[in-house]
């Protein structure tokens, strides 16, 4: 499988640290509020990712954290702890809007198919991890104490920008508005490890530490869980592109320097969603959640195959026309399965599977191209072979794709036989009625002339009918399902 490193800047052949096992580190929410559709696109594409991965017969170990401490506005070390915005916000505990927030990240995600990973660990879990890090990094002369806080010390690597080269004028913390310069720091780009200087007084989550009672950075609870659970060789590190800078690449410094040798082998990193006026962001407060999306009656579904439809390298724009055309795609796609039979008792054609499948494998092979992957759904039904081999195609790509094809044909279809039955009943009890009531009767017999004459493009006749119906109190109800009347007001 060829996939974009970016680390490396370029597409590579995935090869696993363990050949057939694959672990993979995904940074989670940061649960001050809801996550965004913009987040959910990340984790969407990194669901299909680790899917992808299992359905190549990988071993697949996922770990994800909930950051709960120590984020700060600006993703380096200043501004306000999002947390405690939070908090403030809701007149809850930091506690308190943790759990609420994680809760409906894991609710959006289910409405998303995206499966929860294998460990999900809080950050305020692993404290003494992050402290035995810190200590070592010191230690090994890779972090100093200043100011009560500690910083990592980036002039002590040879190489901190990984993912781009990045002037560090550019970089430097202090041009830009509202963010003050830190004087502790040695270097610019120095970041800190742990906190005891801690610039909010109504800091709620702190602990005992050598260094005092403070708090972890950010960027170091994911080396510390990462590692805790994956070990020193990791194969995937996911996140949104936002992400690499300063996060990632202040993971890479710490986890590196800590433990002497290459860490990460893979970054795959997504692109934004943005709206038509700029980048989403949770930040800013106004923000659309799958919530909202329902509320406008759009099926969740129906945002992750507009977002399976393109590329996760690609920046996306989301409107709300693009995501009526992502609507009518998927109805329609989901009436054509619908179409066909689940129970026709025939033999799944294998030489037909596997040569459809192909496609299937070829796209998501080259850097996961989803929206290869879906065309790869039109091709099965354009296929020349049964309805078994057909659903069985689609049931295969769906295991990776989880767009819940199958599930929402199968709705339809009830809902498609219950409309019927209706409609047989309706007609039952209508002739009922006719056959005790010569008025009804005629009433029938004069749909059905109205139905003819229309047919035979007699609009002259079939007005005629429905004015003389009329003028005896009797209105025609006209519908897909065919024509009904009222007597009477
Ligand atoms: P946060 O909860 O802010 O820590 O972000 C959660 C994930 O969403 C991270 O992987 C971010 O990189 C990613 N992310 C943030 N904004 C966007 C966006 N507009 N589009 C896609 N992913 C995003
Ligand atoms: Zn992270």
């Amino acid at each position: 499988m060829q996939l974009y490193n970016s680390a490396t800047h370029q597409k590579e052949e995935f090869v696993p640290h363990v050949a057939g096992k694959v672990s993979m580190y995904t940074c989670g929410p940061t649960v001050y509020h809801f996550a965004h559709i913009g987040n959910l696109r990340t984790y969407m594409m990194e669901d299909v990712l680790e899917k992808y991965l299992r359905y190549a017969g990988y071993d697949v170990t996922r770990v994800m954290n909930i950051t709960d401490v120590g984020h700060l506005s600006s993703d380096a070390d200043e501004g306000e702890d999002k947390m405690l915005k939070g908090a403030r916000r809701e007149h809850k505990t930091v506690m308190e809007i943790a759990k609420y927030y994680t809760d409906a990240f894991f609710a959006d995600c289910a409405k998303l198919n995206v499966k929860t990973p294998d460990i999900v660990q809080p950050a305020t879990g692993c404290i003494p991890e992050y402290i035995h890090l810190v200590e070592t990094l010191i230690e090994k002369g890779y972090a100093y104490v200043a100011g009560g806080n500690v910083y990592f010390d980036t002039s002590k690597l040879e190489k901190y920008y990984i993912f781009n080269d990045f002037e560090e004028e550019d970089l430097a913390v202090g041009v830009r508005e509202g963010v003050e310069a830190d004087d502790n720091k040695r270097n610019r780009a120095d970041f800190v490890l742990w906190f005891t200087k801690s610039k909010f007084d109504d800091q709620e989550l702190k602990w005992e530490s050598p260094w005092g009672i403070g708090y972890p950075g950010w960027h170091i609870e994911c080396s510390g869980i990462c590692m805790k659970y994956l070990g020193e060789h990791l194969d995937i590190h996911c996140g949104g592109i936002d992400n690499a800078f300063p996060h990632h690449t202040n993971e890479i410094a710490q986890s590196e320097a800590y433990i002497g040798h290459p860490w990460c082998k893979h970054w795959f990193h997504v692109l934004h969603l943005n709206t038509t006026s700029g980048k989403m962001s949770k930040s800013k407060g106004e923000f659309l959640t799958v919530s909202l999306l329902e509320e406008k009656g759009y099926d969740p579904m129906v945002y992750r195959f507009f977002c399976m439809q393109s590329h996760y390298r690609r920046s996306l724009v989301f409107s709300w026309e693009n995501m009526d055309n992502a609507a009518t795609a998927y109805n329609k796609l989901i009436s054509r399965i619908a179409a066909l039979k689940p129970d026709s008792g025939e033999p799944v054609d294998e030489a037909v599977f596997a040569s459809v499948r192909e496609g299937f494998v070829k796209a998501m092979d080259n850097d996961l191209n989803t929206s290869l992957a879906v065309t790869a759904l039109y091709d099965v039904l354009k296929a020349k072979t049964n309805d078994a081999t057909k659903l069985a195609l689609i049931a295969d790509f769906d295991s990776v794709l989880s767009l819940g094809l199958l599930d929402r044909a199968a709705a339809l279809r009830d809902k498609q036989a219950a409309e019927s039955a209706a409609a047989a009943a309706a007609r039952e009890a209508e002739l009922a009625a006719a056959a005790a009531d010569p008025f009804v009767a005629e009433i029938l017999q004069l749909i059905e002339e109205r139905k003819a004459a229309k047919k035979a493009k007699n609009f002259a006749e079939a007005d005629r009918i429905r004015d003389y119906l009329a003028s005896r109190n009797v209105t025609l109800i006209d519908s897909s399902q065919g024509t009904t009347y009222k007597i009477g007001e």
